[in-house]
């Protein structure tokens, strides 16, 4: 019999331990392979062996040892045909944690708040309604022990977040949804998203079955009805425009760092230097490919521009109007593995945010399921009570911990295998990548 309390309906302890151990015990014995390969899983981009190989290192903190691929997807382009041009062999595991540095600056202006993070990688935006709350907080948790941050989202900044504020950056889109004065000024950093990768043009949309009260509440909504962000900010239609967005941030909280989040349209090299001149501090671009089950199919293959093309664009035209070293370049939307984040910074990038490699660290499967009904069966992109217990905050915080320990370990190797010894050297090298003449084939076909 379920526990009813406050408004919403909770189930009893057994089913949820059970549940929860249930898809623990997965998450280990998967990797194993003592089940094969699951047949259905993945897709050309994250493939099984990606997941599985994210699943792996979520539960070990170290690179896989499975045998399985774990660098690259099979999609016959982009980062998957990309590889590095290694100098020489790495150091010793042991000796690189010293001789390498992995740290990146967020405010490169010279003027205003310093913040640095020492991995080149945070979280990205998924709000309250989107997932559940225990996966907003185990990101939380894990962001404050990395010292590096998480985002909100669109949908509101939950009050369980703020012991974790000083890692938290909180998101003003075009709906405004539960954005406050008192969010804003909490904020080491403020995120306006202008645009999504995924789905450019379009605007958010959760489904009414994901507003429950808490969420209604969050967004100051009506319970159960679907909820729209707009495509555009109907206040935005120039630079200046833009600017006095970025100075309303500035008044209302002039410690915080201001980033902008867009997409990769064809003139995303205009846009960018727009984003420079209204005085932001960081550019968040966000390729095609990002995002779960949320975002229609037409738009992920058809719209924007994969990453891998929109950095370089960017970066090159930044150098060339003088102003790369005054703003940092950080890209999203497809970056899925530890190889795929050090090609991007090779293609230009400072850093990257991460979304689904979280997400399938904590136990997502990719299988597109997000919006519908109650949401995801495993506890991530639900709203629904019972699922939402599935993810134990301080459970999924330690595997994406786990996670990006091995990432760490990963980009070490490489920085030591091309004889740099910090990831900002590696920014814009092109020349230490190759085209793969040897392309791998997906193996659950
Ligand atoms: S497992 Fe959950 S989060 Fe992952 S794609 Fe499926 S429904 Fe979405």
């Amino acid at each position: 019999m379920n526990v009813v309390s406050g408004s919403e309906t909770v189930p009893p302890d057994h089913l949820i331990k059970k549940h929860s151990s249930l898809i623990r015990n997965g998450l280990i014995e998967l990797p194993t392979l003592k089940y094969g390969i699951p047949l259905a899983m993945g897709n050309f981009r994250w493939t099984a062996e990606l997941i599985l190989t994210t699943y792996e290192q979520a539960n070990t903190g170290l690179p896989p040892t499975s045998g399985l691929e774990y660098k690259v997807g099979v999609s016959g382009g982009g980062f998957d045909v990309l590889d590095f041009k290694m100098k020489s062999e790495p150091l010793p595991d042991d000796e690189l944690e010293k001789a390498i540095d992995l740290s990146i600056s967020l405010n490169k202006q010279g003027i205003g708040r310093k913040i640095d993070i020492p991995l080149p990688v945070y979280g990205g935006g998924m709000s309250l309604g989107s997932v559940s709350l225990n996966f907003m907080l185990a990101r939380a948790i894990a962001a404050q022990y990395l010292k590096t941050f998480t985002s909100t989202g669109e949908g509101g900044y939950p009050e369980e977040l703020v012991p974790y504020k000083d890692h938290i950056i909180t998101q003003v889109a075009t709906g405004l949804f539960g954005v406050r004065e008192e969010t804003i000024q909490r904020a080491p950093v403020v995120e306006f998203k202008y645009a999504q990768g995924a789905k450019p043009g379009l605007g958010g949309h959760l489904l009414a079955d994901k507003v429950t009260a808490a969420v209604a509440r969050m967004r100051e909504s009506v319970p159960f009805t679907s909820l729209y962000s707009p495509s555009p900010f109907h206040s935005v239609y120039s630079v200046e425009d833009h600017r006095k967005h970025v100075d309303w941030i500035k008044t209302v909280n002039p410690r915080a760092l201001v980033s902008v989040k867009v997409s990769t349209p064809k003139d995303v090299d205009m846009v960018a230097i727009g984003i420079y001149y209204a005085g932001a501090h960081i550019i968040h671009l966000d390729g095609s490919y990002g995002g779960t089950g949320a975002a229609p199919e037409i738009s992920k293959k058809n719209i924007a521009m994969p990453i891998e093309f929109a950095i370089p664009i960017v970066h090159k035209f930044l150098e060339s109007e003088g102003v790369r070293d005054e703003i940092v370049l950080i890209a999203s939307g497809g970056i899925r593995t530890a190889h795929d984040v050090a090609k991007a910074i090779a293609l230009g990038a400072d850093g990257c945010v991460i979304g689904t490699a979280e997400a399938i660290a904590v136990g997502c499967t990719h299988c597109g399921n997000c919006e519908r009904g109650r949401g995801c069966q495993v506890g991530i992109t639900t709203t629904d009570p019972e699922l939402s217990e599935y993810i134990h905050p301080e459970w999924g915080a330690r595997r994406i911990i786990n996670l990006y320990r091995s990432w760490c370990i990963q980009w070490r190797r490489i920085l030591s295998a091309l004889e740099l010894k910090s990831i900002r050297e590696l920014r814009g090298q092109t020349d230490f990548l190759v085209y793969k003449k040897k392309r791998r084939k997906r193996l659950n076909f």
